[in-house]
Order: structure tokens, then sequence, then C-alpha cells
């Protein structure tokens, strides 16, 4: 029964009223292809991050984070070649004044926003970086950028973190944080912003000895990032692994795979992964003057490694996390709307409902609420009917409805209802706890 025409209209509402995600600065009229996250969209991105961090920094040993400034020195994307590559080719149409990122265009022969024939200005490249200034003086010795992309502040950072870390090749560091990108047709709800969030990993390897001895970590990162995919509960068959041609590299990489996920707008780019050779840190040696070499500890040859890049976005994440768990059924005759999210992913772990507003049942409920609250993100709800509730619950993705009844008051036991099968069971309070730790942990 599920309509795929309009899905993505479905999950705009749904993120809204169910305080996902809210349009950004909607008071003044919103801000185009602006978005806040509200106070799930905050627990469900969190939970990502979180759980990203934790699979690829805390539990190896060959990775360390960091955190580093938004803006940096202007000479950090000269280095890079940001200043002259990281640019997208721009079209106007002349009649309407509309503007195009022109590979994004269906055809070129008509504007989609006025109708108007052949009308398209000629392509020039638009640098996509936001410019800022520095100081008080808006001087061109000023200028600086927002970072397009976390990895570069890992790059400039290389020698620091090895003196620090003594880490041995191969070893990864990992930086989650914002970005931004002047994009010329943001959309797509999430998709494509100005303003977002990437984890991504620089993984430095040795220089590969043989032509194709750096491909051994690309297939392993690339492994990883399905295992990545499918803990998330996205099922691989919505996603198609492109490998870039090689005359549409970008200007770093002698590799990228685009891991692309079915969209309800059509299939696009999810995450990327890319071999970016010593591109990076070859050139910010040559700029800076700083070494940035590596010392193998039992032969002393200096080099400067190569480097595979996982890079993934954080909003893109929450897009295909919710379009893939978004699911209808039909219960009783009634429609019902679930968020069959994976539990580690949810925003709330757990509901708790009392039958009545009654204070002898409320005193009991919320002892319930507030033990399981010190583990577990819980939420208390005693208004409205309990089937409206636990549509409310089912909508944002809750695994776990305690009811709490005046059969309560005597046997010391609440209902449980699991999310997916509405399997219920009766469970000792004393015993919750335990019970909640053995499914949500
Ligand atoms: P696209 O081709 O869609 O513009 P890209 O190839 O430029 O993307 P990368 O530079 O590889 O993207 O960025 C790494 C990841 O950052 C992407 O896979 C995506 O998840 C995310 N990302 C990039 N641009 C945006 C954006 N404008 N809004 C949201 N996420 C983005």
């Amino acid at each position: 029964m599920e309509n795929k025409d309009n899905k993505m209209e479905k999950i705009v509402s749904l993120c809204k009223r169910r305080g996902f995600i809210f349009p950004g600065s909607e008071i003044y009229g919103g801000m185009a292809n602006s978005y806040d996250y509200g106070p799930l969209g905050v627990e469900l991105k969190n939970n990502i991050k979180q759980g990203w961090w934790k699979r690829f920094v805390h539990q190896r040993t060959d990775m360390v984070g960091i955190d580093a400034a938004l803006i940096m020195n202007t000479k950090v994307w000269e280095a890079s070649g940001h200043l002259d590559n990281f640019s997208d080719p721009l079209v106007e149409c002349k009649k309407c004044h509309a503007r195009f990122r022109e590979d994004h265009l269906k055809s070129k022969d008509k504007c989609p926003e006025c109708g108007a024939k052949k009308s398209f200005t000629a392509s020039k490249q638009f640098n996509m970086m936001f410019k800022t200034f520095i100081g008080p003086a808006e001087e061109s010795a000023n200028v600086a950028y927002l970072r397009p992309e976390t990895a570069q502040s890992i790059f400039i950072n290389f020698k620091n973190i090895l003196n620090f870390s003594r880490k041995r090749i191969p070893f990864g560091v990992a930086q989650i944080g914002k970005a931004f990108r002047n994009e010329i047709t943001p959309g797509n709800f999430i998709f494509r912003t100005r303003e977002f969030e990437q984890m991504e990993i620089e993984y430095f390897i040795p220089v590969p000895k043989k032509d194709k001895d750096w491909n051994k970590y690309f297939e392993y990162w690339r492994d990883e990032m399905k295992k990545w995919i499918q803990e998330l509960g996205i099922d691989l068959k919505n996603i198609h692994e492109l490998e870039i041609p090689k005359k549409e590299l970008a200007h770093y990489s002698k590799r990228t795979i685009d891991f692309e996920y079915k969209f309800p707008f059509g299939q696009d780019e999810l995450y990327g992964l890319a071999y970016r050779t010593d591109f990076d840190l070859k050139n910010h040696t040559k700029f800076s003057g700083e070494k940035l070499e590596y010392i193998d500890p039992e032969t002393g040859e200096k080099y400067i490694p190569h480097v595979i890049e996982p890079s993934l976005g954080v909003d893109r994440t929450v897009l295909a996390i919710i379009l893939e768990a978004y699911s209808e059924e039909e219960v009783k005759g009634e429609p019902r709307v679930v968020l069959k999210l994976p539990v580690w992913l949810a925003p709330i772990k757990i509901a708790i409902l009392p039958l009545s507003k009654k204070e002898e049942l409320s005193k009991v409920a919320h002892k319930v609420y507030e033990d399981l609250n010190q583990e577990f993100i819980c939420e208390y709800d005693e208004t409205q009917s309990i089937g409206k509730r636990y549509r409310r619950q089912d909508e944002i993705g809750t695994p776990y409805c305690i009811t709490v009844d005046f059969e309560s008051l005597n046997d010391k036991a609440v209902t449980i209802r699991e999310r997916d099968s509405m399997k219920q069971e009766r469970i000792k309070i004393g015993e919750l706890k335990d019970y909640f730790k053995n499914k949500i942990e």
C-alpha cells in the first residue's frame, strides 16, 4: 500500500510534525534549503555519530580522532587545489535568470524554471567555497573560506598527530564536523544543503611498491562501509556501487567508488570512497615547507604515505535511514505508520504510558519512568487514548512501550509492547532494567 511517488513528502511532513527536522528560519519565511534538527532529530543524528565514532575510532587500535577549526589558513585551500578546482559548471537562463548546475540539468534545451527554449548562457566554473573575511576590514588580504570538507584539517595536522600518537602505518585519523559548500542547486530536503556534516577517515598506507598495492586497503574499506551501511538497517539491495570513470575522477583521486542509495528522487550518492594517493600530504609539504612524512621505526625509511578516504555525509545518512525505516501497514483495518529503526538508532528507546491519569497509577508510572530514564532515553506520555499514543511512538520509531494499568498496583508488573511485532509481554517492575539491558545494549 506504500505509495513511492510521495514518499519524500510523507517523510518531510513526518519529520516536521514529530520533531525530527524543521525548515530553517521558518518564522522569517524560511531560508532556501536550510534545516534545523529538532529534539528527536538531534538524538538520531547523535546516535549515528556516536555509533560511527565507537565503531571506527574507539573499537580499533589503528585509529585516532581530531576536531579541527572550520576556518583555516587560506593557503590550505591553495595547496589542496580547492581554490582552483573545487567548482561546478554554472549556467543561467537568459530569460528568467534562474541558475543551474549544468551537469544536473535533464536537458540543456529547455529551462526547467520558465520553459524558455535554448535560453542558457555558456557554462562557467563557479567555486563552491564560502568566502568570508577575518577581522573588521573586508580586504582581499583578509579573505578566508569555510571548509568544504573535513579532510584537509587531518592532513595539515599529520605531523602533530604522528608525534603525539606514535601510530604505525597503516593507521587512520577520523573526524566528524560541519562542512560548507555554496551549492548552485541544493535540494531534495536534507540530501543537498549548503551546510552539512561529514564523518571522514583518512587512512594512511605505505607507498605502493607495485602498481595496485593500495587496492587491498581500498577493498578493505569498501567492505567496512558496506558493513556500516547494514548496521544502519539499510538493505544492500538499495545500494549501488558506482565505479567513477577515470575521466570523471576528482583532481586528487586515482580511484573512487560512490555508494549510491535508491532515494525516491533517484539513485544518488550516499557516501564516497577515494584513493587520494599522496596528493594532499605532498602538496602541503610543498606549500608549507613542513615535511609531512613518516619514518618507519624498523627500517628507518622516510616516506610520504598514501591515503584511502571513506567519506560519509551525516545528513544523507539520516535521510537514508528514515526512508529505509519508514513503513506503512494495515492493522485491523486501520493504517499504521512505523519507523522500523534499528534499536540503537531510535531517538527514544522506551515510552511509559499509564492507562489512566489517576494519581495512584501515575505515581507508579512516574517511578518506572524515573528509574529507566537513568539508563535509557525514555518518554512519559499520559495524554490522549492509548491507541493514539502507540501510533505516535510507532511513527517516531520507539522500539518499546510500557503500559501501566490498575492490575500493576496488585501484581507489580507492567505490559511491554514491541514496536514491529506489536507482541505484548508482562514483566515485573523490578526486572525491567535487566530486561531492557539485554534488549537495548
Ligand atoms: P555530490 O556529487 O552529491 O555533489 P560529492 O561527490 O561532491 O557529492 P564528496 O565531496 O564526496 O561529495 O563528499 C563526501 C560526502 O559528503 C558525500 O558522499 C555526501 O554524503 C556528503 N555531502 C557532500 N555534499 C553534500 C551536500 N551539499 N549536502 C549534504 N551532504 C553532502
